[in-house]
């Protein structure tokens, strides 16, 4: 069966301690089970996208703005990957799909759904942060699309924990996504 890895928003901004909007240890902590979960499906020539979030300075029209501080800025280096999974896409650039987002769904105002349907892709599996933000309304996206929706409880991660566990809860018992522990 075709399948595709998102592994979304993993990036300094929001994984690193001097982060801009960062998630902190528990971020910190997915690193080896997102760098190595990434080299498998690549291995395996299946699909990996890195949807990731891109803002413009104090953009008056995003209403992110008077939410959050800035953050993942074009052309800084807050939007690189984190750690080793940057090295990992430093090497293996050619097989990584690179998917700039500007809202917390990967697939608002993306082409990510073309992508999937135009490679019979059903199921998808997900890892980054936050779990209940954009690993969140990504995945009630796929939902509504009728993906298949895969959650690696591993690789994701919030700055709120109660907001992790309600997440968790919810992938499972109201979008029937198959969370693998
Ligand atoms: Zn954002």
């Amino acid at each position: 069966m075709n399948k595709a890895l998102l592994v979304i928003d993993y990036t300094v901004d929001f994984v690193a301690r001097d982060g801009a909007l960062t998630c902190g240890e528990p971020g910190i902590a997915l690193e080896s089970y997102i760098t190595e979960l990434t080299r498998t499906f690549l291995d395996e020539g299946q699909f990996v996208v890195m949807p990731v979030d891109v803002h413009k300075l104090d953009d008056p029209y995003h209403p992110e703005t008077k939410l959050f501080p800035p953050h993942n800025i074009r052309g800084t280096a807050g939007r690189d990957l984190y750690g080793s999974l940057q090295s990992l896409y430093q090497e293996r650039k050619e097989e990584i799909h690179w998917m700039d987002k500007t809202r917390y769904s990967a697939f608002a105002g993306t082409d990510l759904d073309i992508l999937l349907r135009s490679r019979g892709i059903t199921e998808i599996h997900l890892v980054g942060v936050c779990t209940d933000i954009c690993i969140l309304h990504t995945s009630v996206d796929a939902y509504n699309l009728g993906y298949d929706i895969t959650i690696h409880e591993r690789g994701v991660a919030s700055f709120d924990p109660a907001g992790h566990e309600w997440a968790l809860r919810h992938f499972k018992n109201t979008l029937g996504a198959t969370v693998i522990e």
